[in-house]
């Protein structure tokens, strides 16, 4: 797998490209924009080249953006739902610019609406962004921890998705945290086997685009989104030695979310390549 780590940019781009480089990682996630507002600044063209040469010299690839926090394409409020959408496109678009392969998203949340209705709500909002997407640009829906009314916390409602757009620029994000959390045991090989093969019949694994590795220390089906460090939490390392030792997901790509300041980032890319390393040789 490439792997790598999701890095903030607030110090420039080239920090950013330094910081994952020095770390071992071979592919990067990055927010487009303020993760928590709905406001756009426009695209800052040379910055994003010079983001993408710098990445290119450091043999960063693929690169990831993942759209604002505040995206719900599920809200019954036509003005979420509108900005939501609005984000949507415009992260898609700034992908094109800066040859960012995957923008990742939230789906958000159906409220006290009908689940139905939901569905079909996201459903024309990823169609009305996908319309625009440019060729070599993909959109991946991550999967939540399925609290409350979230979208997209099991494999099967992200299944749906896929084959209710049927369009070959929209995959799918699995991030581990939110999938123990909505109740996938993938702590052992065993459990791992039938998450890929749930995944697999569920959503194809061609789909299945890249992951969020993420550990957590919620109790299996907490529905309760809190990231914790590789290895010391719940699914542990002999979760990520399993997904890690899959040959079906060889070419995918990993990114680590988990907390803390630089030194922690390079513990955990230690960490995850220690284990990437022992799974390879097994
Ligand atoms: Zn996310
Ligand atoms: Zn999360």
């Amino acid at each position: 797998m490439r792997i790598g780590l999701h890095v903030r940019v607030g110090s420039g781009y080239a920090a950013a490209v330094a910081h994952a480089k020095s770390i071992g990682c071979n592919a990067i996630q990055v927010f487009s924009t303020n993760p928590r507002s709905y406001r756009i600044s426009a695209a800052n063209v040379g910055a994003l080249e010079e983001f993408a040469r710098l990445r290119r010299e450091a043999g960063i690839d693929p690169c990831v953006s993942h759209t604002p926090y505040l995206i719900n394409l599920g809200s019954e409020d036509s003005k979420i739902y509108n900005g939501s959408i609005h984000l949507l496109e415009n992260d898609l678009a700034v992908a094109a610019v800066g040859g960012i392969r995957y923008v990742n998203t939230h789906l958000g949340s159906y409220g006290k609406r009908d689940r139905n209705e939901g569905f079909a709500a996201i459903c024309r909002a990823l169609e009305q962004a996908l319309a625009k997407i440019a060729p070599g640009v993909y959109l991946v829906m991550e999967n939540s921890a399925g609290a409350g009314n979230l979208a997209g916390g099991t494999l099967e409602e992200l299944g749906r998705f896929v084959r209710a757009l049927d369009h070959p620029q929209l995959g799918v994000c699995l991030d581990t945290a939110h999938a123990w959390a909505a109740g996938y045991e993938i702590d052992t090989p065993a459990g791992v086997d039938r998450f890929v093969y749930e995944a697999a019949e569920c959503i194809g694994l061609d789909r299945v685009h890249m992951f969020h590795f993420n550990d957590t220390e919620v109790p299996l089906g907490a529905n309760r989104d809190r990231h914790w460090h590789i290895g010391d939490g719940k699914i542990g390392v002999e979760g990520f030695r399993a997904l890690l030792a899959r040959p079906e997901l060889r070419e995918k790509t990993a990114i680590l979310e988990t907390p803390g300041d630089d030194a922690d980032d390079a513990r955990n890319m230690q960490t995850i390549l220690t284990i990437a390393r022992g799974a390879a040789a097994a």
